[in-house]
Order: structure tokens, then sequence, then C-alpha cells
């Protein structure tokens, strides 16, 4: 598969999102453009603005978190802008690494992610 060129600048390749079954996945712009967005467009979480709270403890392991910083909410259809309540987990950091491997849709709902 040819990897394809930055939508939003044209010029450099885009940045690789993850790797699944020997597949290389890529993102829609590349690493330079991603971050000026980014700075660009520093926006709340839909899910924070929705009122959703995060749990004090990761709904896929149980793991009680002494801090909100080690809870990550994902939105498992991958639409962040789907912030309906059955649309979103709260996951611990260890869980996340599970995630990111064996969950394809699902996205962190905390980072500026381009789609
Ligand atoms: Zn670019
Ligand atoms: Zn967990």
């Amino acid at each position: 598969m040819m990897r394809p060129i930055c939508n939003t600048c044209g010029k450099n390749y885009c940045s690789v999102n993850y790797h699944r079954a020997g597949i290389t996945h890529y993102r829609s712009m590349c690493d330079e453009c991603g971050r000026k967005k980014n700075k660009l467009k520093p926006r709340s979480p839909k899910w924070k603005s929705k009122g959703y709270k995060k749990k004090a403890a990761c709904d896929l392991c149980g793991f009680k978190s002494l801090f909100t910083s080690q809870i990550t909410v994902f939105h498992i259809d991958g639409n962040l802008d789907n912030a309906e309540l059955s649309n979103l987990r709260s996951i611990c950091l260890n869980c996340v690494e599970v995630v990111k491997k064996k969950e394809v849709t699902w996205k962190r709902g905390d980072l500026q992610v381009d789609h």
C-alpha cells in the first residue's frame, strides 16, 4: 500500500495512525500539520462539555484510580463528537494499551486527535 500524502499541506507523507494485521493505517495529515492543528484549535473534549465525568474506576478491569489523570475517556465508536453516555468508557492507563491493540474503533477523547 502506498503511503498517502497529507491532505492539508499536500507535500508530506501522512503520519502513521496504527498497525493492525500487518497493515499500516495512516492519519489524514502529516505530523507537522497535526501539530499545527493542535496548536491552533485547543478545544475542550466533547464529553466534558456534555457533562460526562471520568469514573474513579476503570470500566474494563475495575482498577480504582487515585488521580483522574490515571483514567482516560474513550469513545467506543471512534466518533469524538458522539458524547452519548453509551459511547463513553473510562479506561485506566493499563487498559489503554489493551484497547489500542484490540479495539480498532475506540478513540481517546482527551487528545486532540485528527480524523
Ligand atoms: Zn501536512
Ligand atoms: Zn483498566
